[in-house]
Formats: structure tokens, sequence, C-alpha cells
């Protein structure tokens, strides 16, 4: 069965099977050898194959592809912890880390769902549904509304920023910020990022760095593994508040709260230079952070979706 190539571009995250010819995100059809057997055949063939569409080492996401190893990981995932653990960006975190298996069509939001609730009733199912539900709805509006969905649906709230080139710190992961690197790093090496962890760097690229949001979201889209027009871009807008009623902004107290280790009490910020340094750009409440990224507060509001 033809497989659709993980990463539509990145630097050197992917996953594949290595069993057939591969499609892959550029327009480009390749004839991939046809006889690879497992990843450790795969990866060197692929890199050989895919010389010029990345950069650095071409090292494998550690992340493996497949309907196999997508039934795996659904059949372990315990949703019954999820909704009070999702918000943590960690190793306690609840989430499934199907994304990549869901958005390659490896498992279907019917089956996904339909597990969970055989596993634990509808009542204990309900946030992880909710999530499922937030996927179909951004692919029916990209049904609905195509190519629009790369254009502003509503005014923005705020001001937005138009810069529309990448900034090198950030390419590189190496803002200084230990909550904006590591999870730069996560993803380029990996193809995966928490959702949490999502909304911070978006946040960040959009508010505090003023990148026109499509700059991020084609970043994103270039590394993700489950790099999707419609949850992507969506969801950056979402940040954005051209698709919301306000933008999506997070202080340092947020980061702290979700991203402590329960064993060691470490969080992101534990050793950020910037925190050391008392420079980080998200100390302080929402309101002074309003003000100072946008000249005025903003309604009170749930901010986490
Ligand atoms: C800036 C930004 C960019 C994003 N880009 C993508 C993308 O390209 N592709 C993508 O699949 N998701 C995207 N998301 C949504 C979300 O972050 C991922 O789906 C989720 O992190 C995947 O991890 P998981 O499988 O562990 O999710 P879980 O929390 O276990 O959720 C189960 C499934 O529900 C769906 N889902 C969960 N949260 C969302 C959400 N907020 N929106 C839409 N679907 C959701 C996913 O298919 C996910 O696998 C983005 C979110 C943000 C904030």
């Amino acid at each position: 069965m033809p497989t659709t190539f993980g990463c539509s571009g990145g630097k050197s995250s992917f996953i594949g099977n290595g069993q057939c010819g591969w499609v892959v995100g550029f327009g480009v059809e390749l004839d991939l050898p046809s006889d690879l057997t497992n990843r450790e055949k795969a990866a060197p063939a692929l890199a050989q194959a895919l010389a010029g569409c990345f950069v650095g080492p071409p090292i494998p996401s550690p992340i493996v592809g497949g309907r196999r190893t997508g039934l795996q990981k659904l059949r372990v995932f315990n949703a019954q912890s999820y909704a009070a653990t999702r918000n943590e960006v960690g190793e306690h975190s609840g989430v499934s880390q199907l994304s990549p298996y869901i958005r390659h069509g490896c498992l279907t939001l019917p089956e996904a769902k339909a597990h969970v609730v055989s596993q634990l009733g509808v009542a204990h199912s309900v946030k992880w549904i909710q999530e499922l539900a937030w996927r179909q709805f951004w692919q029916l509006l990209y049904t609905r509304d195509g190519e629009k969905i790369y254009d502003n649906y509503e005014e923005p709230k705020v001001p937005l920023g138009c810069q529309s080139a990448l900034p090198d710190d950030i390419a590189a992961a190496q803002t200084g910020l230990r909550c904006m690197d590591l999870p730069l790093e996560q993803l380029y090496t990996t193809g995966y990022l928490h959702n949490h962890a999502r909304m911070w760097v978006a946040s960040y690229l959009i508010h505090h760095r003023k990148l026109d949001w499509r700059v991020g979201a084609r970043l994103f889209h270039t590394f993700l593994l489950d790099g999707d027009p419609a949850s992507n871009t969506l969801s950056w807008q979402w940040i954005a508040s051209t698709f919301s009623s306000k933008p999506y902004i997070f202080n340092r107290e947020n980061v702290e709260r979700f991203s402590r280790e329960r064993d060691s009490g470490e969080t992101l910020c534990t050793g950020c230079p910037a925190a050391q340094a008392k420079s980080c750009p998200f100390e302080g409440s929402y309101e002074a952070l309003e003000r100072r990224l946008f000249g005025s507060t903003q309604p009170r509001e749930r901010r986490r979706r």
C-alpha cells in the first residue's frame, strides 16, 4: 500500500514502514526501493532518496509509523486520566500521541472513539471525544472552505505583526528561552509536540515576535508528522485571534504549572537563562502581558482550549 511520507519538507524527522514507493509532499513522486523490511534499512535508503529535501543529519524520528503500531498505541492509551492530565507537558501527560496515525489514515476517528468508549463508557471518554471532534470540525471547515483557510477568517481582535521571515534563533531552537527551545528541538527531531507546547510556541511567535501566523504555521507543517492543513492552519488562526474571540497568550506561571515534573519538581523554567537573568518575557499577570503586547487588556474568558 503506498504511504504518504510523514514529513512534508522537514529537516530530520520522518517515519515510515519502508516497504513500498512513497509520495512526498513536495509534488514530487519518488520511486523508492520496495524491499526494505525494517527501519534500519529504510533510514539510509530514504535519506539518499530524499537528499536535498532536508538539512542536518538524516535521523529517523523515534515515532514508528503504520496501522499496527497505531493500534498498539490505542490499546495502551489510558483515557481515564486524560481529562486531568492532558494539559501537562512532560512525562505525566495523559495524551495519546495518536495524531500521526489519525492524520495519515492508519486509525480512523470512529474506531478510536469506539475503542475508548468500549473500555470506559461514554462518561469517562467525553473529554477525549471532544478533542477528536475538534479534528473533525477543522476537517469539515477545510472541506467547505478549501484554500480560504489560509486567509484570516475574521478580523484580528488585537494588532498582529506581519514579519514574513522565520528568525534564525527560532529555526535553530536557540531563543534562550527553555520553554521555547526544548519544544522546538523536540519538534525538529521527533516530529511531535504536545498540544500545550504547540500553543505556547505559536503564541510566542505570533504575539511576542510579531510573525505573520502563516510563517509559524508553515514551520509546524514542515516538521509535524501529524502536519495537517486544517488542524494546523486553523489552530494557528485560533491563537492569533482570527478564528476566536481573543488571542491566546500564556504567562510564566502557566508554563511552570503545566511543565512541573512530579518527582524532581523541575519545570521548563528551571535553569532557563531568561528566568535567571529576570528577563523572561512571560513573567507577569495576564493583564500586564496584554498591556505590554497589545496596549490594552482583553475581556476575561477561558484561555485554554
Ligand atoms: C498551533 C497548533 C498547531 C496544530 N497543528 C496540528 C496539526 O498539524 N495536526 C494535528 O493533527 N493537530 C494539530 N494541532 C492540534 C493538537 O495539538 C494535536 O492534534 C495534538 O497535540 C496531537 O496529540 P495527541 O495525539 O496526543 O492528542 P490527544 O490529546 O490524545 O487527542 C486525540 C486526538 O484528537 C485530535 N486532537 C486533539 N486535540 C486537537 C486539537 N486541538 N485540534 C484538532 N484535533 C485535535 C488529534 O487527532 C489527536 O490525535 C495543533 C494545535 C496547535 C495549537
